[in-house]
């Protein structure tokens, strides 16, 4: 596999005329060709999707309450009437697990399809690129706009072009840090410039890392800084579908007049328009082979059907397919290793929904005071504790307290009411009812919902007593 190749693109100014870029151009920025085509199409709707899901859900409201929400001052995350706490975070690890082996499945059956499709750094770039066009041009505008000197237009011209990219930054930021501080009055403190500190650093912050990420850094960021291009090449194997060069069908390229038979001039099918390069996000020549740097947007296939067809050759010189059916074989759907990530992926979110739904709605916590024991004023010997109770309903509840079976009575409310997602830090103190003593024994905390008796929770606890009865 060829890790990189260098990029000798050959510019077309004009289309008519193609000229052979300097060194230093093409070690400049990629400025891609607008195309269109079925790959295209679909991942629009991939990046649309995913904006309006980013976008769009931070402005959701649920029961009175932003539907998405972390509040991490009061450590909860609210999603859609549900309510997570640090202790349930265990289940956020099996999410991201599942998430984990969603990616390995989608990378061993169709490469680096998420890169070119869903990913947020390729959607925000491919953003940031359209805004590029609107404001500079296509392709060999913006060229040449690059190479011209400065003037009141090109001025004009960069001004918007950064103006746009600094407010679907700031956009994007809002909507990020209004996923942990309420969206809603985050905008109305930008609005009176009332923003708290910490919020003032994040949006700088996130605005700051979009601008960069999708304007400038770009696909530096898929070659050089994601993991996922780094590992997911050792995940292919040969019936993985990826975007590939049929070089049987293609080869010898070269030019020729339209009409003209191609096998009369000891040709293939491509013409060497070089197109699939000048629309490639990475800048590559996938006629070179599969490249590291290859994120499987489909580009170079939709230009290059488009080519086909003009030329009146069939489509799918470029084309989405395995080593195996390059080499005349035909692609295996099932093989084990994909069987395998399925049924594991199966599993877990079948073990993640019963977890979700065994989860606890309350939660108590004990801590037994420093203070060993005491003896009260009837003589008895008492052990003070504090209950920590969580009620992690979205209604208000009453619980009662009790403890297990034992020799033990307890001291303190015996009810308490906690409205939605409150905590509270209650005292109690336990006695030891009959005349043994000289051990630690355990003994058990429970708390029920009145209305519910069977939602409760048992937490154990030990009792502590002198070795002898006191005097
Ligand atoms: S777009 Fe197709 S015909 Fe043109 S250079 Fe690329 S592979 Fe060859
Ligand atoms: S080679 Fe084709 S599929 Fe790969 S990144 Fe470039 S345009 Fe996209």
């Amino acid at each position: 596999m060829t890790d990189r190749i260098p990029a000798q693109i050959i510019e077309t100014v004009d289309p008519s005329q193609p000229i052979r870029l300097t060194p230093a151009q093409s070690g400049g920025p990629i400025h891609t060709r607008s195309f269109s085509g079925r790959f295209r199409n679909l991942r629009l709707l991939g990046g649309g999707l995913l904006m309006l899901l980013y976008f769009g859900t931070v402005w959701l409201n649920w029961n009175g309450r932003q539907a998405v929400l972390w509040d991490l001052g009061r450590q909860q995350f609210h999603i859609f009437g549900a309510t997570f706490w640090p202790q349930d975070f265990i289940l956020l690890s099996g999410l991201l697990i599942i998430a984990a082996f969603g990616l390995f499945f989608i990378t061993v059956l169709a490469g680096r399809i998420w890169c070119g499709y869903a990913c947020p750094q390729s959607s925000w770039t491919w953003m940031f690129m359209w805004v590029e066009k609107i404001t500079e041009g296509d392709r060999h505008q913006r060229i040449r706009l690059d190479a011209a000197p400065w003037s009141a237009g090109k001025l004009l011209r960069r001004t918007a072009k950064h103006g746009l990219w600094l407010a679907i930054s700031l956009t994007t930021a809002l909507a990020f840090v209004g996923y942990f501080t309420p969206v809603r009055e985050l905008v109305g403190d930008l609005a009176r410039f009332e923003l708290g500190s910490a919020s003032a650093f994040w949006l700088l912050f996130f605005t700051a890392a979009t601008y960069v990420n999708a304007g400038w850094l770009r696909e530096q960021v898929c070659l050089h800084m994601c993991p996922y291009s780094r590992f997911q090449s050792v995940m292919f194997d040969a019936d993985t579908l990826v975007v590939s060069y049929d070089a049987t069908r293609g080869e010898n390229r070269g030019a020729r007049r339209k009409g003209s038979d191609p096998r009369a001039q000891n040709l293939g099918d491509c013409i060497d328009c070089t197109l699939c390069v000048q629309v490639c996000p990475t800048g590559i020549d996938i006629r070179d082979g599969l490249q590291l740097d290859c994120i499987s947007c489909g580009a170079c296939i939709d230009v290059c059907d488009s080519v086909m067809d003009r030329m009146g050759y069939a489509r799918s010189l470029l084309r989405y397919t395995s080593e195996r059916a390059l080499q005349g074989g035909a692609t295996r759907f099932l093989r084990p290793r994909l069987v395998g990530y399925a049924v594991a992926m199966t599993a877990m979110i079948a073990a993640f929904v019963w977890a979700l739904e065994a989860r606890p709605q309350l939660s108590l916590d004990v801590t037994k005071d420093r203070t060993l024991f005491r003896e009260n004023i009837q003589g008895q010997i008492e052990n003070m504790y504090r209950l920590k109770l969580i009620n992690k309903t979205q209604q208000p509840r009453q619980y009662a307290l009790a403890l297990g079976d034992g020799p033990f009575e307890l001291h303190g409310q015996r009810q308490i009411g906690l409205a939605p997602g409150e905590i509270a830090d209650l005292p109690v103190s336990v006695t030891l009812l009959d005349e043994t003593q000289g051990f630690s024994r355990e003994l058990r905390f429970e708390v029920s919902d009145v209305a519910d008796p069977a939602s409760r929770v048992s937490t154990p606890s030990t009792f502590v007593a002198p070795s002898r009865a006191p005097q």
